[in-house]
């Protein structure tokens, strides 16, 4: 009989097997312990490829899709970093080892105490987290060098989310374009233009917005 594979072997594996190639990356994603995330009735699947409940209607991302959006971003440690959409806390953790400092904002309060909790037990503390509305960003810690969006914003790029974000830098974010189709894009800010690249089909809950107008025509990729 062979011996179970030990979790982080597993997860290696799903994030090979996902493409991802950056060791910065990889090193981060098997530092953090993502069993630490999740509620305990859920815990034994904590090393599968796939989105788990958190509470509030609310998932913890797949490990796959946590890959490829950290290292779409080409984290640095001089970076300044805006995620929106903390959740468990187990994004934020990945991106606290690879950047100088995360700003993380969540609409649910309990979600946001509980991710503070565990960033606390785990010794992280270069994240600066808050309870608000994540589409209007954090006009006070602007510009960031990056901005992760972990929720589905619906129909463009929140404007807020591109205004705060400095020359040069990076952001990735799902778009709804209807209900059933939801693109993860990587918008990159140049002096003067947006580019904007369409990375494929992902699904993830919505970013639910006081900023965002639901009947505006869609304007980016
Ligand atoms: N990255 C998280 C993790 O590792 O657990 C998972 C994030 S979950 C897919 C999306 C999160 O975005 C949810 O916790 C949800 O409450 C939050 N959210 C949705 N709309 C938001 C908004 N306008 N501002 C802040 N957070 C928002």
């Amino acid at each position: 009989m062979t011996a179970p594979t030990p979790p982080q072997d597993r997860l290696l594996t799903v994030l090979t097997d996902a493409g991802i190639r950056d060791e910065r990356v990889m090193a981060a994603m098997l530092r953090v312990p993502r069993d630490f995330f999740i509620p305990s009735t859920f815990r034994e699947h904590a090393f599968e490829n796939t989105a788990l409940p958190i509470g509030h209607g609310q998932t913890i991302s797949q490990p796959q899709v946590v890959g490829i959006m950290t290292e779409v971003l080409r984290l640095s440690d001089r970076h300044k970093v805006l995620e929106i959409g903390t959740g468990s806390g187990y994004q934020t953790a990945i991106l606290a080892q690879l950047c100088r400092r995360v700003y993380t904002i969540e609409r649910h309060k309990p979600l946001l105490k509980e991710a503070e909790e565990r960033l606390a037990h785990l010794r992280i503390s270069n994240v600066t987290a808050k309870h608000g509305d994540g589409g209007v960003g954090w006009p006070e810690q602007a510009p960031f060098d990056r901005i992760i969006v972990t929720a589905a914003a619906e129909h463009e790029v929140p404007r807020p989310l591109l205004d705060q974000l400095a020359v040069g830098g990076m952001m990735v974010v799902p778009v709804a374009r209807s209900p059933i189709d939801q693109r993860l894009l990587l918008v990159t800010r140049h002096q003067s233009e947006v580019e904007v690249q369409d990375l494929g089909a992902v699904r993830f809950v919505p970013l639910i917005s006081d900023m965002l107008e639901p009947s505006r025509p869609q304007s980016v990729a």
